[in-house]
């Protein structure tokens, strides 16, 4: 058995996991899950927890963390120089950090691997989970916001710079206003979770919201839009169908190109939304070329919250040889 731990890091989210690779299979010795505060996203700060989640892992599966024979992190942000440079990390607030560095020092005892989050768990996926036998594969995934991926004859894409898979930051949002990586009109935020929030809490606050479908108060994610949709509601469908058509603008751009036998979608907005899901499987396939539609599968990813983790660690031990 080969230890490796593994991170995924989203804006909301740090989840760590130590994992014991065997052939082609895998154990989850112990993991990690917290909450980010903004406290702790500061790159030096987010460096120590990210230390601290190390030991801890290892001490609770038994083991020395000198055990461990790599580590790797899957992390929200365009990364380049390898992982090691994050140029753009609208959820975690970063811009130009040698993110690589600053882990080297505090890890320095192990081999390290850092990767764009989404691939880590498309990584994931096509190892252990929906992905798994594919060879090509174009990932969707929708959270706060919008990534993807993309594996094509079993590699996975990363780019000349490293940037492959930004497509929530392609502008095909029209005038819908400024996104958090600092332009406007990005996909995500006609349909990425953190604007989705935005615009039903505002609408709320008009007090547009049916009652019998969201309740008085309390937070509209989602599952509770998804729920509205099924009913019948105007506003979860005006939504819904406005987030499907423009998924599926970009992901069959990406199908036509890639000639994928999987599209796979995931992300916290997705998970919560079967309705959406069947809506974007739909549109998906009426927009690809007739060609395409014959063998595509459209799925969700089967791992949820454990894909980057395990993607991530299984890549680090990978670039050990
Ligand atoms: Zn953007």
């Amino acid at each position: 058995m080969r230890p490796a731990v593994g991170f995924d890091i989203g804006g909301s989210t740090l989840r760590g996991g130590l994992i014991g690779f065997e052939g082609d299979g895998y154990r989850l010795i112990s993991q990690y899950r917290q909450r980010l505060e903004p406290d702790d996203k500061p790159p030096v700060r987010l460096v120590e927890l990210i230390s601290r989640t190390v030991e801890r892992l290892a001490w609770q599966g038994g083991l020395q963390p000198s055990a461990i024979e790599a580590i790797g992190i899957g992390l929200c942000g365009q990364l380049t120089d390898g992982g090691h440079r994050v140029v753009n990390s609208p959820h975690l607030s970063w811009r130009e950090v040698d993110i690589g560095d600053l882990l080297t020092r505090a890890l320095g005892h192990c081999p390290i691997t850092i990767e764009n989050d989404l691939n880590a768990i498309l990584w994931g996926e096509y190892q252990f989970g929906r992905a798994r036998g594919c060879t090509h594969v174009v990932a969707l995934f929708v959270g706060s916001g919008i990534g993807g991926g993309t594996i094509v004859e079993g590699k996975l894409i990363r780019g000349a710079a490293g940037f492959a898979g930004e497509v929530g930051h392609v502008k095909l949002g029209g005038d819908s206003g400024l996104c958090r990586c600092g332009e406007r009109g990005c996909t995500e935020t006609v349909a990425g979770g953190y604007y989705l929030q935005a615009r039903t809490t505002a609408e709320r606050g008009y007090g547009r919201l049916d009652v019998g479908c969201y309740g008085e108060t309390g937070a509209v994610g989602p599952a509770e839009i998804d729920a509205a949709y099924r009913q019948g509601d105007r506003f979860a469908r005006s939504m819904w169908e406005e987030v499907a058509r423009t998924l599926s603008s970009l992901a069959s751009c990406c199908i036509a190109l890639i000639d994928p036998e999987l599209l796979l979608l995931g992300g916290g907005v997705l998970e919560h939304a079967p309705a959406l899901v069947s809506l974007v499987r739909q549109e998906v396939l009426r927009r690809v070329p007739e060609s395409h539609r014959r063998a595509l599968r459209v799925d969700l990813g089967e791992l949820s919250d454990q894909a980057g983790v395990l993607g991530s660690a299984k890549l680090a031990l990978q670039g050990l040889g």
